[in-house]
């Protein structure tokens, strides 16, 4: 239901009376397109409630501006509707603080993002409803802001509605930011395969009914088959890694199946198994081992009809529908299946050793029968026994209450963890068995001849962190005296640009190269001349150790950004 139908439905209610509330407030103001702001706002409701949030969240959505924009308090929204109305809002006012520029805006984010995750999740989702209308109005806005934001959407915004399972309005963010970060590549992009696009999707439609058919025939009924462009952003990702060629991308177009059960899928893997021969190593069962981002579905490719290589995707109702919306989702199973029923329906999520916070909080939430009680332990209860932590860079590690330093050293690399021989938390020197809180910016000092002590399993608090300490200390003497190097460090001198960062650590990611750490110092060239004043950065990046020929290709490879001035490498 959206905001309109709402209030037709009742004139009084809450999301009613915020409606009215920001109509009058925002009377008068208009968007950068022309538009009354008040369609902003509307937009936003609209989303969180296609989400299936509660009536608070759309009420929020609906004000969510109106202290920033407007002459009304947060009191004024206290006494009118409510504490939960208020404190929802008052977060995405404070959320939107920061102003995008640089890393550590980046990280600041980023910690805000955690501390509102941690207190109360639809705080979260009203600003990502707030963000994706900003994101579709963004032509209207002037060029030099244009690209911030959508480097801020790219970096920050998309990612967080990954990890929240949103992969739906993950990729609608990206594919809505692209364009103004990388014009000129998207220009190709539109150029080299809206032809194939199209000839690929006619072909899936063409599939969709012989497939259909031959299910039912063997017994699956209720069968729905569509086809799923893959979008444009993961596809240029994708096309990076195969030297541009869009004729080695065999799922431009997937066919997705959706089946009534979890048996179904794999029944029907095996009719379209019969029907058209699988190409080897292509099937991904993330159904047993769902995605880290708890996504579930089994994909195979297959040689088609006219030898066509296709992939399909065959899921159950459920799974699309988180894959789609994600942890929002199960707010709308709560609100609207009989409860019993979602709760025989809901699978067991596999266990998984990495970031699997949203599978934990999936599988924690399914002990709740009713969603005022769910809601309200959403809050307190799960995150406090977990902590989210950051790098400098701004990379998220997921860890368990009681963690420290040591646990967090080797949550990013094994020998991290070995070779940690200090830590700065939040700037600030603190010891190893220091214990860490959510939003804290972490910082390992690692030295090449430091070892793991065996104190340290006096202190850590994960499993793999204990196993890592104690292998490290059975091998320690023979490892101690090889000399072999450890690490390929790159050191670069750079021109500044926004982006420019992870663009490289992307780079060397795609690569394969494993960042271990990535240092910044930042020089201002005050030259006179009209190069006077423009920011230098020398930057230094560790990987785990690279072989020679390796190592030569990643350096032809960071050759091709105009920014990067000198680079050389060596391995220690
Ligand atoms: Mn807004």
């Amino acid at each position: 239901m959206n905001v309109k139908e709402l209030i037709q439905k009742d004139k009084y209610s809450l999301v009613a009376r915020a409606y009215e509330f920001a109509r009058k407030a925002h009377l008068g103001q208009k968007r950068k397109n022309g538009e009354p702001y008040f369609t902003h706002v509307v937009a936003a409701a609209d989303s969180v409630l296609e989400w299936g949030l509660d009536d608070e969240t759309a009420a929020a959505a609906l004000l969510h501006d109106v202290v920033e924009d407007t002459p009304h308090p947060i009191q004024e929204i206290r006494e009118t509707f409510g504490e939960e109305v208020a404190f929802l809002v008052d977060g995405v006012t404070k959320i939107g603080k920061v102003r995008y520029r640089g890393i550590e805006a980046k990280v600041e984010n980023l910690r805000k993002f955690i501390l509102y995750l941690s207190q109360d999740m639809r705080v979260i989702l009203v600003k990502l409803a707030d963000r994706l209308h900003n994101m579709k109005t963004l032509y209207a806005v002037q060029p030099q802001k244009q690209k911030r934001i959508a480097l801020e959407t790219m970096e920050i915004y998309a990612p967080l509605a990954y990890r929240l399972g949103m992969q739906r309005l993950s990729g609608e963010l990206e594919d809505l930011s692209f364009p103004y970060i990388y014009p000129e590549e998207h220009k190709w992009l539109i150029g080299h395969v809206k032809e194939r696009f199209e000839e690929r999707e006619r072909f899936a439609q063409k599939l969709r009914p012989v497939i259909e058919k031959e299910l039912n025939k063997n017994g699956i009924e209720s069968v729905r088959i569509d086809s799923r462009a893959k979008r444009y952003t993961s596809l240029y990702k994708k096309l990076l890694r195969y030297d541009m060629n869009v004729e080695s991308i065999y799922d431009l177009v997937a066919i997705r199946i959706i089946v009534p059960s979890l048996e179904d899928c794999y029944s029907a893997l095996g009719i379209v198994h019969k029907m058209y021969p699988p190409v080897p190593h292509r099937f991904k069962d993330y159904v047993a081992l769902p995605k880290s981002n708890g996504y579930r579905s089994l994909h195979t490719t297959v040689f088609g009809p006219e030898n066509k290589i296709t992939e399909i995707q065959i899921k159950t109702e459920q799974m699309h529908d988180e894959a789609e919306h994600g942890i929002a989702a199960h707010f709308a199973y709560q609100k609207t299946k009989d409860s019993k029923d979602y709760l025989k329906r809901n699978a067991a999520f596999a266990d998984k050793k990495e970031l699997v916070w949203v599978q934990q909080l999936k599988n924690w939430q399914k002990g709740f029968t009713n969603p005022e009680e769910f809601l309200a332990s959403l809050k307190i209860d799960f995150f406090q026994d977990r902590i989210l932590a950051l790098t400098p860079k701004g990379e998220v590690f997921d860890l368990p209450f009681g963690a420290t330093p040591v646990d967090f050293a080797y949550q990013i690399h094994t020998e991290i963890g070995n070779h940690c021989s200090g830590v700065k938390i939040n700037g600030k020197i603190g010891t190893l068995d220091h214990l860490l809180k959510s939003g804290d910016i972490v910082e390992i000092i690692t030295q090449k001849n430091k070892n793991p002590s065996d104190s340290w399993l006096n202190f850590v608090r994960t499993g793999s962190a204990k196993n890592h300490i104690r292998a490290a200390l059975r091998h320690g003497k023979t490892t101690l005296n090889k000399s072999e190097p450890q690490f390929t460090d790159f050191r670069l001198a750079v021109a500044n640009r926004d982006g420019l960062f992870n663009e490289i650590s992307n780079l060397i990611s795609r690569s394969h190269g494993n960042i271990l750490t990535l240092n910044a110092q930042t020089t201002t060239n005050a030259k006179g001349g009209q190069a006077g004043n423009q920011k230098h950065t020398l930057l230094k990046i560790r990987c785990a150790v690279l072989a020679k020929d390796k190592s030569e290709k990643m350096l032809e490879k960071l050759k091709g950004f105009k920014e990067i001035k000198e680079i050389s490498y060596k391995s220690v």
